[in-house]
């Protein structure tokens, strides 16, 4: 499904003109000298010669059809034959800035896909797939698909200080290296796919991972890589995906108050209503103790 916000328009431009401007079909005003016998007089066209020119039309005068952002602030008019709008033809627009600034984030589920759930408060949207390792899915129609990592792993790094790609192009398993504080943790998808992309803006702002996990910081984009390993292999959604997340939570708390790992007194290792690991619960563990945790969920299979 295209962006709802990719436009087309006519423009016109003067090709006589040291400087192109285009201008929306239809904002034109009578009387325009452009479309009439009137351009014989443009000081412009009189500089050029054209060997038998339209009585009634200027010759420089170029029409066109371009596309344009109706979600960005100012309008570029892109060449309808240029490649930067591919993206927007597509379900990918599901994950650009300017579409999620506009439609809010995550994506609003589009017709046919499963509504938001939630698992002690941690959202787990119903069109994405859920890898054992807190990486998640969103396979579309079009075959496009968007990886990261789910709102409980963000939460226990919370706040993400550093992304790294390990993998960019080709086919692969997605690989990401996340640090927090002094923790770096490798996350990596479990199927491969036909990587096409990298959400680059993550370097320079990381903390989107934490922020929207499931909008803003996807880390992948790619296709499906081969028929015999579909992108969804080994991977839950729907209540399926609520249930699991559900036991990782139980699970998480069982592991902190286990009398082996009590906390010391003072120590808030779950948040205040006791049920949800604390924010940033990597930072709070001894680092041993850290790294085992996140190796722990990173590598479930
Ligand atoms: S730039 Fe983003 S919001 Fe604008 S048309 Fe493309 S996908 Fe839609």
């Amino acid at each position: 499904m295209r962006c709802p916000f990719l436009r087309e328009a006519q423009v016109k431009s003067c090709q006589a003109s040291p400087f192109r401007k285009m201008i929306v079909r239809g904002d034109e005003t009578d009387g325009e000298r452009c479309t009439s016998a009137g351009w014989r007089d443009c000081p412009a066209a009189r500089q050029l010669s054209e060997e038998h020119p339209s009585r009634t039309r200027c010759p420089f005068l170029h029409e066109s059809l371009v596309q344009y952002c109706g979600a960005a602030p100012v309008a570029r008019y892109v060449p309808y034959s240029e490649s930067a709008f591919s993206l927007c033809g597509g379900d990918s627009h599901r994950y650009c800035e300017a579409y999620l600034g506009v439609a809010g984030s995550p994506a609003p589920a589009a017709a046919g896909r499963a509504p938001a759930g939630s698992a002690w408060g941690i959202p787990v949207p119903g069109w994405l797939w859920f890898a054992p390792n807190h990486t998640w899915l969103d396979e579309t129609e079009d075959g496009t698909c968007h990886v990261g990592i789910d709102a409980f792993l963000v939460r226990i790094l919370s706040p993400v200080d550093r992304v790294q790609f390990l993998t960019t192009s080709g086919i692969a398993c997605p690989a990401a290296l996340i640090g927090c504080g002094p923790l770096d943790v490798t996350v990596v998808f479990p199927n491969p796919l036909v990587l096409t992309g990298v959400n680059g803006g993550l370097r320079a702002a990381p903390g989107r991972l934490a922020a929207d996990p499931y909008g803003l910081g996807w880390l992948f984009a790619g296709r499906p890589a081969r028929r015999e390993t579909p992108a969804t292999a080994g991977l839950r959604r729907g209540a399926a995906a609520v249930e699991w997340m559900e036991s990782e939570v139980v699970r998480l708390r069982e592991t902190l108050e286990a009398p082996a790992g009590r906390p010391a007194p003072g120590e808030a290792r779950l948040a205040a209503d006791g049920g949800l690991p604390a924010e940033g619960l990597a930072r709070l563990l001894p680092r041993p103790e850290a790294l085992a945790l996140l190796h722990a969920l990173t590598h479930a299979r």
